[in-house]
């Protein structure tokens, strides 16, 4: 079914390929963003199955098995978003590009939202973003031709030598990229570490988890 196209007039209910493409889904929630440039906005987060990052920090490593979570199609997604009427639309995972995201996006381009892709850049990029923020991982490094697209950076930071690993990400991105560093949630010396290296390094801004401190989603 993953293919039919329906196209002639006597042919009803239309079904294309793009809204019939279903995809591993973890979660869908309507919250706040809570991190970075868009943090306090309105967004709906799909959640994708499947990642091969693998990093030990993970906060939703029961998303790495994409197999084991159910599939939506297109048509579901988009009638989520539609009803929640949030300002932004959060493809997140998992890790979203292991996924073709053309289908997903082209649909959701369509409403009056904002589309916007979470990613390692452990894998090529796919789909139509209006803002993509790049949260690379030493354990599986972004691929080189995804830098230029990047809006936003965000590097987790548990101990000092991933300052290094964010100083090197942050020479590749557009000098437009808005940079942040965020503590790792478990590590007890990151707020500080970051917080001095901040005050040092202008360019940097500090990014927390909002949602967290709060204690929701
Ligand atoms: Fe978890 Fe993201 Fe790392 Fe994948 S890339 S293991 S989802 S933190």
């Amino acid at each position: 079914i993953k293919n039919l196209q329906l196209t002639q007039s006597n042919q009803s209910p239309q079904l294309t390929a793009s809204t019939a493409t279903t995809y591993p889904i973890v979660e869908t929630f309507h919250s706040i963003q809570g991190e970075g440039a868009w943090f306090g906005s309105s967004a709906y987060f799909i959640r994708l199955g499947g990642c091969d990052v693998k990093c030990w920090f993970c906060d939703t490593k029961e998303s790495w098995d994409a197999s084991s979570h159910p599939r939506q199609t297109v048509t579901d997604l988009v009638r989520q978003v539609e009803k929640a009427k949030p300002a932004i639309v959060v493809i997140t995972g998992g890790e979203p590009l292991m996924h073709d995201l053309r289908p997903i996006t082209k649909a959701l381009q369509k409403l009056d939202v904002r589309v916007h892709l979470e990613t390692s850049g452990a894998h090529p990029l796919s789909g139509e973003f209006d803002w993509i923020t790049l949260s690379p991982k030493t354990f599986k490094p972004p691929v080189a031709n995804i830098y230029i697209h990047i809006h936003e950076l965000k590097v987790v930071v548990a101990k000092q030598q991933d300052l290094g690993w964010a100083e090197r990400q942050a020479d590749l991105v557009p000098t437009t990229a808005i940079k942040y560093l965020q503590p790792e949630w478990n590590s007890v010396n990151a707020n500080k570490l970051i917080f001095d290296y901040v005050r040092q390094n202008s360019q940097w801004r500090m990014s927390l988890q909002t949602h967290k401190l709060l204690g929701v989603r």
